[in-house]
């Protein structure tokens, strides 16, 4: 007998649970697309999103995914032969330098396998760049595959005074984790709107410095992928924004989305929320694998692991995860890029995700390892609400 009828937990890196009041905030027939209401709008959205990032730089909106926010940053930037470094610690990292190789660049990857950059790698590589030809450095900030999380403080320190722009893919973590775009001297950072931003996937966002923005721009671009267009549309120019029609049910979401977290739960408790659930989830596996190690977390190092996505080792992970939807309605993230996706699973704990429903996900996980026979220690849900009662 299945136990699935009643509100479904969803706990993938991407789309992540939307809130009730966003969705029907887009709930709406558009207004007036050249009226007021929606210029003052997309004004605040702008300045929302400025604040979510931390930063006054420019900024450049498309419709579309993250990898259209990809496209984005490759456009302006990138011509055929380009020199670029990309610091992979995951699945995620990987398909971006492929992409960049899709562009003409010349991709080199630092690969530092399930684990975080190491700066000291990076400093040593680029001190080998006497002439200054990498032309830039991406990271993803957390790679949604692994759930790794980078420094990025510590890669910006390590990259000195190499010339190479600093370029921060923040697409699961953006409204999940600490990003303060200026602070930390990142030069263009990206992100979409299905993942922290808590809004249904179909935006993404791309800000950049002054010193990215006198960059020369790649060869390949044009009018519809600038970002100085975008970035400089004046109040009544809807359309430059957004290189035509103007998202508009996406605006009225993502301006709801925005009130609640950074004017009503505000971005530190926002933070402090994912790490707490983020522990709860770490506290449950360590406790499973404790009495069988093929059951272990992707990422070893805790300082390394993501606040919005956990990587597991799980064996039978497949047939955990089809026994908790059918039986539980709660979906959970596949082993994308794992070496074994059969036997890996991931956690989501991003966006409007709370206590109830990580622990709503933990219990069925317990539930299914039960009814599958999966070895696994005991006291996992103990150790997850130890977390959730002292989340300090
Ligand atoms: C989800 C994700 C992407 C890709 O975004 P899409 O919306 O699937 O195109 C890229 N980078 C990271 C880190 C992601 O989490």
């Amino acid at each position: 007998m299945s136990l699935a009828a009643g509100h479904a937990i969803i706990s993938i890196p991407g789309p992540s649970p939307a809130p009730e009041r966003v969705l029907r905030a887009a709930h709406r027939a558009s207004p007036d697309l050249y009226g007021e209401e929606l210029a003052e709008l997309n004004m605040q959205v702008m300045a929302q999103l400025k604040r979510l990032a931390g930063t006054n730089a420019h900024l450049a909106p498309y419709i579309g995914n993250g990898h259209t926010a990809w496209e984005a940053v490759a456009a302006n930037l990138v011509s055929p032969g380009d020199q670029i470094l990309v610091l992979t610690s995951g699945f995620f990292g990987r398909a971006w330098a492929e992409q960049m190789a899709t562009h003409g660049a010349y991709v080199e990857k630092l690969d530092f396998g399930n684990n975080p950059v190491d700066p000291e790698r990076l400093a040593l590589r680029l001190a080998e760049d006497t002439d200054g030809q990498i032309r830039a450095v991406l990271v993803c900030q957390v790679d949604t595959a692994t759930g790794c999380m980078a420094d990025i403080p510590a890669i910006r320190q390590a990259m000195g005074q190499h010339p190479a722009l600093l370029i921060v893919d923040a697409i699961a973590s953006l409204g999940c984790a600490p990003m303060m775009m200026d602070d930390w001297g990142v030069d263009v950072l990206l992100s979409s709107s299905q993942k922290g931003l808590m809004c249904p996937p179909g935006t993404a966002f791309v800000w950049f410095s002054d010193h990215a923005a006198s960059q020369p721009a790649g060869e390949r671009k044009t009018p519809f992928w600038d970002w100085h267009i975008r970035a400089s549309a004046g109040r009544e120019s809807l359309w430059q924004f957004w290189g035509g029609t103007a998202p508009v049910q996406q605006l009225f979401a993502l301006n709801e989305a925005l009130t609640m977290l950074l004017d009503e739960e505000g971005l530190p408790t926002a933070w402090a929320r994912h790490a707490a659930l983020a522990r709860a989830v770490w506290a449950a596996v360590e406790a499973w694998g404790a009495r069988n190690p093929d059951i272990r977390l992707a990422i070893a190092d805790p300082s390394a692991r993501a606040a919005s996505v956990t990587a597991v080792h799980m064996p039978f992970a497949d047939a955990l995860r089809a026994w908790v939807t059918e039986q539980c309605g709660v979906t959970l993230g596949i082993g994308l890029g794992a070496q074994d996706p059969a036997n890996a699973l991931r956690i989501a704990h991003m966006g409007h995700a709370n206590a109830g429903m990580i622990l709503g996900a933990l219990a069925s996980m317990q539930a299914g390892l039960i009814a599958l026979e999966i070895p696994h220690g005991q006291g996992a849900l103990h150790a997850a609400a130890t977390v959730i009662a002292e989340p300090a």
